[in-house]
């Protein structure tokens, strides 16, 4: 007997249809002796209405309110979920994150979780019921509600897991595993059957939506086994199959055999760069235009300072979209004023486009590979960024798909067609 929680996604819970096709699943792992928590989105596309509801009436919404607005999706997929598992004749019970205590922080709209306490849960799942848990909740000290931000429910999942030193996480969603590349975007992107901590953390930072970044933080801390696997199969198809199906996540970083130098492109359309034109080539000069920008808790991205002609340089950094506004704020009350620059560009449409394998270590002409593949195409880069195992480039929005697919093919990634 294993204990091992479960989370399905917007898609997986997005009809009652689909709810009953989840409880037939969980009774094959329940029928199996296992122990199962189970967490649940709310049904795709709630989010966003709830989201849009809350602006209609609040341009700019109140961060603690929207977080109550936001939450509440997840407590109908939960309650659906418990009564489709009742009416199997199952025990099953719901709750929402702050019934079970789930603790966080008090950074409303991406509150990070501080603690769980696993009690209540372990009590029922000794009954022999099947708990299932709200996903993208918590409460902080205070009782406020809080949501983890988009995609958060993995991390709940996750933190579950590591709280109840689950045996494995399974994140059920609409794809069958983590491909190489979104596959909405590039049909012939091929699963990978196993892919490290290190490289998933790269994709999820690099904007690879499949696993939200936290989940992928926690399951590395604290050792949490993960798999991504499909929630569009059959539910009757042989446990021992669906438990080896999908894409692992693992330490063993021994994998490469299995596939080529890079393990997948990574891409976001989140980002926006701002440049200061003709900012004066000084000492100091970066803290003083940066520094403003960390202190209104504004997380730069990418930084370019381009070299100097007549003693000034046009000075570039990316932040994420939703911050854009404010950044360029921050720039115009408290950095133009002193050090005398010409001008803020501000460019809302650019894409950030990565490759990440660990390959990349121990293999020269990944990174001229790249350029000239994005030169072929005819595609301009605006600013480069490499780390060990990744190197991203920020290129002009209409290109992003082009230069996914480009990238995709020129290393290899795609299918070997049968
Ligand atoms: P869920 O609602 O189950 O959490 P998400 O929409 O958050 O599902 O994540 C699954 C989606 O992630 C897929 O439908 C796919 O379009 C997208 N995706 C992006 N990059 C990848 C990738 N490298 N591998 C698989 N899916 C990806
Ligand atoms: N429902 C939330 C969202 O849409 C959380 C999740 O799906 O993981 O972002
Ligand atoms: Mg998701």
């Amino acid at each position: 007997m294993a204990l091992i929680v479960h989370k399905y996604g917007g898609t997986s819970v997005g009809s009652v249809e689909r709810i009953k096709n989840v409880a037939r699943r969980l009774e094959k792992w329940h029928r199996a002796g296992h122990q199962l928590v189970v967490v649940v989105s709310a049904m795709s596309g709630e989010t966003n209405r709830l989201i849009s509801l809350a602006k209609e009436v609040q341009s700019s919404p109140d961060a603690r309110e929207l977080d109550v607005v936001a939450s509440t999706g997840e407590q109908v997929t939960v309650a659906l979920l418990a009564m489709a598992l009742i009416e199997r004749g199952l025990k099953a019970k719901s709750y929402t994150g702050p019934q079970v205590h789930v603790l966080t922080d008090s950074a409303f709209n991406k509150a990070r979780i501080l603690r769980i306490d696993e009690k209540r849960i372990r009590a029922d799942l000794n009954g022999g019921t099947i708990v299932v848990v709200a996903g993208f909740q918590g409460a902080d000290e205070h009782g406020n509600i809080t949501t983890l931000g988009r995609g958060g429910s993995d991390t709940s999942a996750v933190a579950l897991a590591a709280a109840l030193a689950a045996d494995e996480c399974l994140i059920y969603t609409d794809v069958d595993g983590v491909y190489t590349t979104d596959p909405r975007i590039v049909p012939e992107a091929r699963r990978l059957h196993r892919i490290t901590f290190e490289e998933m953390l790269e994709m999820a930072s690099l904007g690879s939506k499949v696993l939200q970044l936290r989940s992928v933080e926690f399951a590395g801390k604290y050792k949490v086994p993960l798999r991504v696997l499909s929630s569009m199969t059959d539910a009757g198809i042989p446990l021992d199959e669906e438990a080896t199906s999908g894409t692992l996540i693992t330490f063993e970083e021994n994998i490469q055999m299995e596939k080529a130098v890079i393990s997948g492109v990574a891409f976001t359309r989140d980002e926006a760069k701002i440049t200061l034109t003709r900012v004066p080539d000084r000492p100091g000069i970066a803290y003083q235009i940066l520094g403003p920008i960390a202190d209104a808790n504004l997380d730069v991205d990418m930084i370019v300072q381009n070299i100097s002609v007549d003693g000034t340089t046009d000075f570039s950094f990316t932040v994420h979209r939703n911050e854009y506004e404010k950044a360029l704020g921050v720039l115009e009350s408290k950095v133009m004023n002193h050090i005398g620059a010409k001008e803020i560009v501000g460019d809302p449409k650019i894409a950030k486009v990565s490759i990440v394998g660990i390959g990349m270590r121990s293999h020269v002409g990944i990174a001229s590979l790249m350029f000239k593949t994005l030169a072929e195409e005819g595609i301009n880069m605006q600013m480069i960024s490499t780390s060990e195992i990744k190197i991203s480039v920020v290129v002009e929005d209409k290109y992003l798909e082009l230069a996914v697919r480009a990238l995709h093919k020129a290393f290899g990634l795609e299918q070997v067609s049968a």
